[in-house]
């Protein structure tokens, strides 16, 4: 794509994630279209924040209209509606390069979900998310803007009907805003009710009442003034008393750009060494990009009312589901946003709002469990992310954190409870990894655990492979995964009714040791196993070797280090493996059967045989001799 002036009128063709997605904003059935004005008007408020801070360093940029304001008008003869800023204003390379292209990664991932959505899911997550400036076609036949950019003399145009192509050309100076963007939608005939002041009236105060600019509201060609709808102040600023509960969640949805409700909302203001006022919330619902690597924290930073940015990791990684903003009384204005970064007082900030977010979770996990779950659910798996990358407050994490276990029946358990709850000669605190709760909680490995009534942490989220491996500890509890080394269960007592269900465990160390010998190539040792009661084998990892979850995983992603031979465990009180101490079966069948045994232990962990035309040879064998 070119960058370079634009001296006279051209069509391009959008980038072609751009197609698809207005191809479905022209197509949408989306009953709440009203965020298409959200979009416009958020656009407009950050345009005017981008100026106040160029304004900084160039007060001429701001001429003799230093007020920022952002305008809706509406013509209901023509069908248009307008909404025009007096912000920083876009030349045309700069369209060629916004309005064309999907610049931010939260509507890149959100076109990633959509591709992948089969039930129309969609069409919902325009409405929570909203999806930026082209989200206009869907109300709009035609969308034009006319800019300039604050200082320039030249004025550009953009103009699409919203199908493959649009077009960019140099704008009359006369005709173009002085400063700023005008973007005028001719609204389609099913959309005509968004030219009505009543309903224009409506939408922005319910929408954008707390966007830091002021808020016109007018009709084309009347002789009316124009009608203010929101005053464009910062809401962080006013008295707690003086704020409700909805003025709270207004402020969210246009902060976060969601339109589902704060979980949690954390207003407060810093004083002491540093000054400083916060507002951060936290979702009530799961944003789609959680797991976008390029999404970021966003809690914006202002000082003194002007906003800064939004890229100054206020919060760690770990707590990017916060939104808001912090608003500092003591960073100079003139600072570079680089500075900023490097400051002892940004860090000061970072370290306090950290804390105090994490200490709100605390509290509410004390308050109301309920509600805490809720919040767990959605970012617990984005929390855990914490356990490995902040050292500092790991302990901390470590007490927020819930978990599915063995014995919770789908409930969140905390390792305080899970602690209390050790059974006698227990010292590790025992976990499971996997993809599916549900194929965690029936794997063979478990079974000697219930059987002694032992808990165990159901770990089903990715970042449960990498902190667990960091040698982490509750209460000097060590971490133990079920997969992993021997498990010493045998100093725990068998629960009563597992005890007298469960027949003696038989001398079988004549097969263990046959086994040990001919699989040799294959496993680093054959066992007798603490874990199993009523599976036969199953395969675990060495002592000191990788979880076997964290190895698939590494593997899967082509990382997969040398792998070390798993171990076979084999259950003395299987009838089968009774048995086969004592058959009179040839060698070679029993060779057979060893192997069909290794075989089948991998087959349950959700791994291929190790040789499958083998397996299949083996399997036909021992099928023949069974039919004689
Ligand atoms: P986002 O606001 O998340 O960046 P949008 O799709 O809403 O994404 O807008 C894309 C880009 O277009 C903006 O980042 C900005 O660079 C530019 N833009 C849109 N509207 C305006 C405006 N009123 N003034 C200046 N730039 C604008
Ligand atoms: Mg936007």
């Amino acid at each position: 794509m070119t960058t370079e002036t634009v001296k006279a009128p051209e069509t391009r063709a959008f980038e072609a994630d751009v197609s698809k997605l207005l191809h479905m904003m022209v197509h949408a059935v989306y009953s709440d279209r009203d965020v298409f004005l959200r979009e416009l008007i958020s656009n407009a408020a950050d345009a005017c924040e981008k100026l106040r801070y160029e304004a900084i360093s160039r007060p001429e940029l701001l001429g003799d209209d230093p007020q920022p304001r952002i305008t809706v008008t509406l013509d209901k003869d023509a069908g248009t509606l307008t909404v025009t800023d007096n912000g920083i204003g876009m030349t045309a390379a700069d369209m060629a390069e916004t309005l064309g292209t999907i610049a931010r990664s939260g509507t890149k991932a959100f076109m990633d979900r959509l591709s992948a959505d089969k039930n129309g899911e969609g069409q919902q997550l325009i409405g929570q998310f909203g999806v930026g400036f082209y989200s206009a076609f869907m109300v709009a036949g035609k969308v034009e803007v006319v800019s300039r950019r604050a200082g320039e003399d030249e004025a550009a145009s953009w103009a699409s009907d919203g199908s493959g192509t649009y077009t960019i050309a140099p704008a009359d100076p006369a005709a173009a805003p002085l400063r700023g963007t005008r973007v005028r939608l001719t609204l389609l005939d099913e959309a005509k009710s968004y030219a009505e002041l009543h309903t224009i009236e409506r939408i922005v105060k319910a929408q954008s009442g707390h966007v830091p600019v002021a808020i016109f509201l007018e009709e084309a060609g009347s002789e009316e003034e124009a009608r203010q709808l929101a005053d464009g102040a910062a809401l962080w600023t006013k008295a707690k008393s003086d704020i409700t509960e909805d003025d709270y969640a207004d402020f969210y949805r246009s902060v976060a750009g969601q339109f589902d409700k704060p979980a949690v909302t954390l207003h407060y203001r810093a004083e002491g060494r540093h000054e400083y006022s916060v507002l951060t919330f936290i979702p009530e619902s799961k944003p789609f990009d959680l797991f976008d690597p390029d999404r970021n924290g966003r809690i914006k930073l202002y000082v003194r009312r002007v906003f800064i940015t939004d890229e100054a990791e206020i919060l760690p990684r770990y707590l990017r589901f916060v939104r808001g903003l912090v608003d500092s009384a003591d960073l100079p204005l003139n600072m570079s946003r680089e500075m900023i970064q490097e400051s002892p007082v940004l860090s000061a900030i970072q370290k306090g709002v950290s804390n105090r977010v994490l200490s709100e979770l605390e509290k509410l996990s004390l308050s109301d469990a309920d509600r805490y779950a809720a919040i767990w659910s959605n970012f617990g798996a984005v929390l855990k992310e914490g356990l490995y990358e902040d050292y500092e407050r790991r302990a901390q994490l470590l007490g927020l954190a819930r978990f599915k276990t063995t014995a919770s029946d789908g409930e969140w358990r905390s390792l305080k409870d899970y602690v209390a709850a050790l059974k006698e000669n227990q010292t590790a605190i025992f976990y499971a990894t996997g993809d599916d709760l549900d194929r965690i909680a029936t794997s063979p490995q478990l079974e000697g655990f219930k059987a002694r009534g032992i808990e165990v942490l159901l770990l089903p989220d990715q970042v449960d492979n990498f902190w667990t491996t960091m040698g982490v500890d509750y209460e000097g509890k060590p971490f133990k995964s079920v997969t992993q080394g021997a498990s010493d269960l045998s100093l725990i007592p068998l629960a009563e009714e597992s005890a007298d269900a469960s027949p003696p465990a038989e001398d079988v160390s004549g097969f263990v040791a046959f086994a040990r010998e001919v699989l040799a190539d294959h496993v680093s040792d054959v066992r007798i196993s603490d874990r199993l009661t009523t599976s036969a084998v199953c395969i675990v990892a060495p002592d000191n070797a990788m979880d076997l979850q964290l190895e698939k995983m590494l593997a899967a992603a082509g990382r997969a280090p040398e792998r070390e031979k798993p171990v076979l465990e084999v259950n003395a009180r299987h009838a089968l493996i009774a048995r086969l101490e004592q058959s009179t079966a040839s060698e070679d069948e029993r060779r057979d059967i060893a192997f069909l045994l290794l075989d089948e232990a991998r087959i349950a962990e959700g791994e291929a045989p190790a040789d499958p035309r083998a397996f299949a040879q083996r399997l036909e064998r021992l099928m023949a001799k069974t039919l004689g």
